[in-house]
């Protein structure tokens, strides 16, 4: 990651070792001033100066976890070439199609697994055309703080929270992803802090619609090597999403894992249109030709580096109805089509699919069914794919 870091003292954050033995959970008795405080009153925290927060256990640094579960060198030359052209086509020197398709939310191993396997048969097809990049998505945002909060807090999506479990899991599954697969996958920056645990084996990532605000995901986005696609706010302002992807196209300064670091800015930070809601909760779509014929005005007013813009198919374009995104694709590969601007601006597409189609709330049992939003099924899936390859 392009981070420099300033200061002394503190790159144990950012990277160095700790002695011993890795990924045991470090559990020193609590100090004092950690001691338990949840239930204390808020007038007595407020004496004491201190949060109603309970230290469970300290955590491997990511250093720690990268040496226990490493990528081979045969691994990074591959991530490096399928870096190399994920930029190609951001950058626009590559004339090839970005498609982002997978689970809403990656919650077991075995059936993300199944899905890449097939994803990767497909890509062996239409490699000419399209690059396809698996959606491995292990950071769940939640409306209202709760339900599912993805594999980093629960590797078990009907059991209690595990954090130390839930990093394993996800560097696991990342990495078997890329091993067995050969491709490298999209995951997104929910906790700007924890993707120190896989920025070794992520391609894309995304910002999404209830982060796209927050400093601490535009500055660290600045620091980053990969694209990242800043998503239009909940409630549509193209505004919000623009200036996050000028912050994040500039160099800053700023506190990260306990460092003063600085970045160099990152100029394949772009745009992602996933819809909006309006003030009565109704589904505003942005994926419509005038919709991506603004954006590309917008663009063309701020003078950013790479103008790109990738269509999020489901969420609020869709209104969560999965199968509608064989037809909002079709309607922005038809607008692409029509328009040379929109074909240059829009880089590609991301679809939520699984191996079967529809939800089920956590526990369901299917196997392969989404259990955060509704996705299209794996036939719909292959078939949306080749036509995508042909159309493009
Ligand atoms: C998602 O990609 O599953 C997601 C939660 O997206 P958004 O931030 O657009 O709601
Ligand atoms: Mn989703």
């Amino acid at each position: 990651m392009p981070f420099l870091t300033r200061g002394n003292g503190f790159g144990a954050s950012l990277g160095k070792r700790l002695p011993g033995k890795a990924l045991k959970a470090l559990s020193p008795p609590p100090p004092p001033e950690t001691e338990l405080l949840v239930g204390a009153n808020n007038r007595n925290r407020k004496e004491r100066g201190k949060m109603g927060m309970k230290r469970n256990k300290e955590l491997p640094l990511p250093a720690d976890l990268k040496a226990e579960y490493p990528l081979s060198r045969a691994v990074q030359e591959m991530k490096a070439r399928r870096d190399r052209e994920i930029e190609g086509v951001f950058t626009g020197r590559l004339d090839k199609f970005v498609v982002i398709v997978g689970p809403c939310s990656a919650d077991r191993e075995d059936a993300v697994l199944e899905y890449v396997y097939r994803l990767a048969k497909v890509h062996e097809k239409v490699r000419e055309k399209l690059v396809l990049i698996p959606r491995v998505y292990t950071n769940k945002p939640r409306t209202t703080g709760e339900g599912y909060k993805g594999m980093l807090h629960q590797p078990s999506p009907d059991k209690a929270p595990d954090l130390l479990g839930g990093i394993i899991a996800i560097r696991r599954m990342h990495i078997r992803v890329m091993e067995e697969t050969g491709l490298t996958a999209a995951d997104e920056m929910l906790y700007p802090e924890n993707r120190s645990y896989l920025d070794d084996v992520l391609s894309y990532e995304a910002v999404g619609a209830r982060s796209v605000e927050n400093q601490q995901h535009r500055l660290t986005a600045s620091g980053m090597d990969i694209p990242v696609g800043m998503k239009n706010p909940t409630s549509g302002d193209l505004s919000v999403m623009l200036n996050s992807i000028q912050a994040a196209q500039l160099s800053h300064t700023f506190l990260y894992r306990g460092c003063d670091v600085t970045t160099e800015g990152n100029p394949l930070a772009h745009a992602i249109l996933r819809g909006g809601v309006d003030k009565y909760g109704t589904c505003v779509p942005n994926y419509h030709y005038e919709d991506l014929a603004r954006l590309w005005e917008l663009y063309e007013k701020r003078g950013l580096a790479n103008p790109a813009a990738i269509v999020d198919a489901n969420h609020s374009n869709s209104n969560k109805k999965y199968n509608e995104q064989l037809r909002i694709v079709s309607e922005v590969l038809h607008s692409r089509g029509h328009n040379p601007a929109l074909k240059k601006l829009i880089k590609g597409v991301m679809v939520e699919s699984y191996l079967e189609e529809g939800s089920q709330p956590v526990g369901g049992g299917v196997y392969g069914q989404s259990i955060t939003d509704p996705c299209l099924g794996w036939a719909d899936t292959q078939r949306l794919l080749y036509t995508i390859a042909e159309r493009v």
